[in-house]
């Protein structure tokens, strides 16, 4: 049994071919798939989807990379709503200088932050948790989590695609959140990625494609999708010295435990 945790299915990439590329997933063992949304549109066809086949779940949310004036919070709150919708996503603080962008202003900084606040409320409101990206804004991103969790009770997530630190993962692991892996570990420019899963409590681990991204050996090059997903969880289990059926069970139900309430 798998659970793949985050899965761009609402992306164009598999807009050709989603029901083989569902087959294959269900083929090779993956039982249940959750979809993020990055903006409006990705989190209206990520409940879409998810409305469309039983083993598919959506996250609603925007991604940082998307934050401008005008956020749709309340078309947001509507697909939160959804029976399907099992957390609010991808949400988070996106400092990276992105190739053909322009580098970001405060001013837009300061915009990320307040999307990612206003998503956080929609979580509370909705009892939903998050799943968080963060990429080069760390500590502002830690902080803001701090001051919202200050003043509300704790929220519950995972930060999806981890990267960073022994020092940050030990920080957000006393936020109570889980933490992501997935494919890239395998790269060999990925090394620190693998001494830092071993830092992760078996409790706190979650495993994700980031499907189309992302791709796992040997199959770098192409589209990922969830049927690779297995030489991900193989990949894992030779790092923590386990059996793949065990760290799949184990991540499930972390999986099951954040997302399904079981
Ligand atoms: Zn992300
Ligand atoms: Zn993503």
């Amino acid at each position: 049994m798998l659970i793949d945790t985050h899965c761009h299915l609402n992306f164009k990439a598999f807009k050709k071919d989603l029901d083989e590329v569902l087959k294959r997933a269900k083929d090779a063992g993956v039982e249940k798939i959750i979809v993020p949304g990055a903006k409006i549109d990705s989190s209206i066809r990520a409940v879409e989807i998810a409305g469309k086949y039983d083993c598919v779940f959506a996250a609603v949310g925007i991604h940082p990379h998307h934050a401008s004036d005008d956020f749709e919070i309340d078309t947001l709150r509507q697909l939160a709503r959804n029976k399907k919708t099992v957390a609010v996503g991808e949400i988070g603080l996106d400092h990276h200088h992105y190739k053909n962008y322009p580098q970001l202003t405060l001013n837009e900084k300061g915009k990320q932050v307040t999307l990612f606040l206003q998503q956080l409320e929609i979580a509370k409101e909705f009892n939903l948790p998050v799943i968080i990206h963060c990429r080069e804004a760390q500590n502002l991103l830690l902080e803001t989590i701090r001051g919202f969790q200050k003043k509300n009770s704790r929220i519950k997530g995972v930060f999806h695609c981890f990267e960073g630190e022994a020092d940050y993962l030990k920080e957000v692991l006393s936020l109570g959140f889980y933490i992501g892996f997935d494919g890239n570990i395998t790269y060999s420019e990925n090394k620190k990625l693998v001494n830092l899963i071993k830092n992760v409590p078996m409790d706190r681990l979650l495993l994700e494609t980031d499907a189309p991204y992302l791709t796992p050996l040997p199959f770098r090059g192409t589209r990922n999708e969830p049927a690779f997903f297995i030489e991900t969880v193989q990949f894992i289990a030779g790092i923590l010295k386990m059996k793949s059926e065990e760290l799949s069970a184990q991540t499930s139900d972390n999986a099951a435990c954040l997302f399904f309430g079981k």
